[in-house]
């Protein structure tokens, strides 16, 4: 065998998977399609020159927050994370917004009589989150703390649209929203309250950080650990079938059920094949890189400060918008997640200049038309 094993696509996850062998010194290969490495996470000049867009993935919750990554020394490697000091910010119509800062006794505080409310819902989770992110984020395995965890579950596990009724400010409202609405389902499905707990309570142990020069920095640093570990990487290499890869005693594929079935789907099971033909996917996304010749012009403080900018308005609009694009339908204002890495990260745009990011969600497939 020329290799132990052999992983197909240079993803952030594919990138782990490496690592993680390449840690126990076995002989692996990363091949990637593109001829950049990084997939969701790379970034490009997509506009002008000079200005640094992130083609996919932005903001970091759990690229600061995942236990995985937190134990790898990125920085070795020049990754360097930026924390705008608003987390994520939600507008209103009015000109409030509801705001998730890093502190968990701001955030709660900054939402007036939603305070107790805040802090019921997350106050205990927050305290046991350092104990429980590794089993949350991890595969599914007996917890380390059972209790701690079925109390995680009792919420995360809940429909966003039910722990919503605990709030009575718009503000907290929309912000539970719009962090929720992560989760890519309609906020009435069981399970949506977990999106929105869990990118709360890593923003506020680990914040909601941008990496410096763009995602493509996180995709490099992994990479260079990588090689560091003795492990070997091949871009420009479109793998259409397990025939064509050197030998290896394993293949790892960083790649959706589709692409899995249409490479190596001979070699499946028909039990096996049936269940990567029937996997439904979620809502896909129309994304938007804009050039600018300043800030985006919030009038809300907290909207000018935020990483992430949440523009939905109510937790109803959003939950409508959600539903439609679920039943795949394009919504009239459908629920938009913005970004504005150049305000913290001058390395971004020329002087002066800005970046935005945005997307929304749209009916699965209609991103390919
Ligand atoms: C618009 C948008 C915004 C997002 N924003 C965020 C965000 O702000 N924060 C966040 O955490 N996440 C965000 N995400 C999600 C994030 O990008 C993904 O979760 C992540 O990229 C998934 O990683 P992965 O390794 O599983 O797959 P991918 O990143 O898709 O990597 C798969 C890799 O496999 C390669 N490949 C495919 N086929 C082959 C083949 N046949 N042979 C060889 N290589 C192949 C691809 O080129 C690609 O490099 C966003 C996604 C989108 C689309």
């Amino acid at each position: 065998m020329q290799y132990d094993a052999i992983i197909v696509g240079a993803g952030p996850n594919g990138l782990a998977g490496a690592i993680t062998l390449q840690q126990q010194g076995l002989r692996t290969l990363l091949l990637e399609a593109k001829p950049t490495i990084g997939g969701g996470m790379r970034s490009a000049e997509l506009t002008l020159p000079g200005f640094v867009h992130d083609i996919c993935s932005a903001v970091h919750p759990l690229g600061a927050g995942s236990p995985f990554f937190r134990q790898l020394d990125l920085q070795a490697f020049g990754l360097e994370f930026v924390h705008p000091p608003v987390l994520a910010a939600h507008p209103l119509d009015d000109g409030s917004a509801g705001a998730l800062y890093r502190s968990f006794d701001y955030t709660a505080a900054a939402l007036g009589a939603d305070e107790s409310a805040y802090r019921s819902l997350l106050g205990g989770l927050y305290r046991d989150w350092p104990q429980i992110d590794k089993d949350v984020l991890g595969p599914l395995s007996l917890p380390s703390h059972p209790l701690m965890m079925a109390k995680f579950g009792l919420t995360a596990l809940r429909r966003a649209s039910d722990i919503v009724k605990r709030f009575n400010t718009q503000q907290a409202r929309g912000l539970w929203a719009g962090i929720a609405g992560h989760s890519m389902l309609p906020l009435d499905h069981y399970t949506t309250a977990a999106a929105g707990c869990v990118l709360m309570l890593a923003g506020h142990h680990h914040g909601w950080p941008i990496p410096k020069g763009g995602s493509q920095s996180m995709a490099t640093a992994l990479a260079g650990l990588y090689q560091s570990l003795g492990g070997v990487i091949q871009t420009d290499t479109y793998v259409k079938s397990p025939d064509e890869l050197p030998a290896a005693k394993a293949v790892l594929f960083d790649l959706s059920p589709q692409q899995l079935v249409s490479i190596a789907g001979q070699q499946f099971s028909s039990i096996y094949l049936k269940q990567l033909k029937r996997f439904r996917y979620g809502m896909g996304v129309f994304k938007i890189d804009w050039a600018l010749d300043g800030p985006v012009p919030f009038t809300n403080e907290a909207c000018r400060n935020a990483g992430t900018v949440h523009l939905g308005n109510t937790f109803e609009e959003i939950a409508h918008a959600e539903k439609a694009v679920w039943n795949g339908q394009h919504p009239e204002k459908p629920f938009v997640l913005l970004a504005q890495q150049s305000l913290f990260d001058h390395s971004r745009a020329p002087e002066g200049k800005h970046t935005a990011w945005a997307y929304c969600h749209v009916p699965s497939g209609a991103e390919k038309i």
